[in-house]
């Protein structure tokens, strides 16, 4: 028998599984099927490249076997299996070490279903045990090996016999403490349905020996009991489901159970879409950003299936840039199993899913802002910039597609507009969409340069992104409205002249022409001012705002 430590990071992931107080406990069952069902899905894909190996359904299933009397709760799987190096390596570290870094980052965000969200898997059995072990026999190999582990300092790993290929995890359940039922995970029908509710599409069948009775034998109100073993999973994937057979709850269990993100999906979009291509697909727009959504280390995509056996974990070419912050999965029968990353590229199949895709999106986008105003804004404030990125990219090719998505702040209205909104109150004389950029919606209320706008009742759209102007400088125009910047030379506002008055002034302005010569390129009399003396104003396209965005700018 082998002694061995934990690593470092494992054993403060552990002391955090012991000790949790995490209130779904509940789930070390969903990830210890999900193990299983990944170690089975290994053995499906070895049959489908081996010529000597055959898959046989019936031959793969997991079993959840209860012994009450010894608080025992055995999962089993016919999948794959371990050798010793990969249960050492498997078991003895943590495999998502990122899961700890963002436990730390985000203390203050506390009540996110981090465990559930980052995976770390097989650890969480300790939540609910206080011992654990695991035989594993690998395919191919004809010895097994047990590894067992009480959760604290380290592990122990030796020979075992196991007669068929495939994993056993044993779970001694905790006792009762004083706040704390653990009694209840030995109960058949709490496993039941904790099976159901995470673990309902899980495509091999997850049986268990259920009890169950029937009168006795020539006897009338004599029962007894037996057991029978019955598979408590539907298989049935939830995207193969009708939606009228679904609940919000359903959604957002799978939500969790992918992983898609530690919050509550703001909405869901479940399609079947049938004809030239048919497919199915489940998609989510997350509530909050992502916690790595703004760095290099986030990638965006899709899962991809292929008549429900996953092919690809991100199929970046299913979404957009603009909509990379969708989560959610497509199957569809009319993709290749075997296909290849580099000949996916070039599927009009996929092509085609994906532009369907991206108008459901868009359409879904338009509904919450038609429809759930408040939701809407909550999604425009986590994920608006990447809509304006959106416009702004490309040339501006998606810019029909976003350009009635994208909000502002009003001047007047004192919230969120949207495009069309500020035009369907434009006054008939009023020429253009006026805005104005800066850091803040504090600093443009002072600005100088909005008084003249803002006096003639003019509504101003404010910019405080850095991508504001320039997005809007790639739509040019909306409903045949230019937009105008309140800091641009002539804003289109009709003024009464004060000749007489302007040239009086003549040689003190080409006093200060020359004082700034370096600085400004003229300086000029301006009707654009009420409360200020002075104000900076530009001629060309590039606003000073924008400016300031270039100069920053890496070279
Ligand atoms: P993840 O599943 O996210 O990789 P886990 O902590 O759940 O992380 O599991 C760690 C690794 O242990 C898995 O990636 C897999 O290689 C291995 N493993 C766990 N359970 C099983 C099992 N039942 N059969 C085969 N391998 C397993
Ligand atoms: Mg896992």
């Amino acid at each position: 028998m082998v002694k061995k430590e934990f690593q470092a990071e494992s054993k403060r992931l552990l002391e955090l599984m012991v000790n949790s107080i995490y209130t779904h406990k509940e789930i070390f069952l969903r990830e210890l099927i999900s193990n299983a069902s990944d170690a089975i899905d290994k053995i499906y894909y070895r049959a489908l490249t081996d010529e000597n190996l055959q898959f046989n359904k019936d031959d793969y299933y997991i079993k959840i076997s209860i012994d009450k009397e010894n608080r025992i709760v055995k999962i089993s799987d016919t999948g794959i299996g371990m050798t010793d190096k990969e249960l050492e390596e498997n078991l003895g570290v943590i495999a998502r070490s990122g899961s700890l870094a963002f436990k730390k980052e985000n203390k203050a965000k506390e009540g996110y279903d981090i465990i559930g969200q980052f995976g770390v898997g097989f650890y969480s059995a300790f939540m609910v045990a206080d011992n654990v072990t695991v035989i594993s026999r690998a395919l191919g190999s004809d010895q097994a090996c047990k590894w067992e582990s009480n959760g604290i300092d380290g592990y122990t790993m030796e020979p075992a016999a196991k007669e068929a290929v495939g994993t056993d995890v044993i779970l001694k359940i905790k006792e009762n403490t004083e706040d704390e039922d653990f009694d209840q995970f030995l109960e058949e029908y709490r496993l039941k349905s904790i099976v159901k509710k995470y673990s309902d599409f899980i495509r091999y069948p997850i049986k268990m020996d259920l009890t169950k009775s029937k009168p006795k034998e020539g006897s009338e109100d004599e029962y007894e009991q037996y057991t029978e073993e019955e598979i408590v999973n539907s298989m049935i994937p939830i995207w193969k489901k009708n939606k009228s057979e679904l609940s919000a709850e359903d959604y957002e269990n799978f939500y969790t159970e992918k992983r898609y993100g530690f919050d509550k999906p703001l909405r869901y979009i479940h399609i079947s879409a049938e004809g030239t291509i048919s497919y199915k697909a489940i998609l989510f727009i997350p509530e909050t950003i992502p916690f790595d959504y703004y760095t290099k280390e986030y990638e965006k995509g899709l899962e991809l299936y292929s008549n429900g056996v996953l092919i690809m974990n991100k199929c970046a070419d299913l979404l957009p840039d603009y909509f990379s912050f969708v989560k959610g999965m497509v199957d569809s029968e009319d993709l290749s199993l075997n296909i290849s990353r580099e000949m996916l590229q070039h599927d009009r199949q996929l092509k085609l899913i994906a532009k369907n895709l991206k108008t459901k999106i868009k359409n879904e986008l338009k509904n919450l802002l038609e429809n759930d105003r408040e939701k809407y804004e909550k999604f425009y404030e986590a994920f608006g910039r990447q809509l304006k990125y959106g416009v702004y990219s490309d040339f501006g090719a998606n810019k029909e597609d976003l350009q009635d998505l994208l909000m502002f702040y009003s001047s007047t209205e004192k919230k969120m507009v949207t495009l069309n909104e500020y035009v369907s109150r434009m006054p008939e004389e009023q020429k253009y969409i006026y805005y104005a950029s800066g850091e803040s919606i504090e600093k443009i209320d002072k600005m100088p340069q909005t008084e003249l706008v803002a006096d003639k009742g003019y509504e101003i759209l404010y910019f405080t992104d850095d991508v504001d102007e320039f997005a809007i400088k790639m739509l040019r125009q909306y409903q045949e409205k230019e937009f105008k910047s309140v800091s641009s030379g002539d804003l289109g506002i009709e003024q009464e002249e004060n000749d007489s008055e302007d040239q009086a002034h003549q040689d003190m302005f080409a006093k200060m022409k020359e004082l700034l010569k370096d600085k400004v390129t003229d300086v000029k009399p301006s009707q654009r001012l009420k409360n200020h003396p002075v104000c900076l104003a530009t001629e060309g396209d590039v606003t000073i705002e924008m400016e300031k965005v270039l100069s920053a700018m890496p070279n």
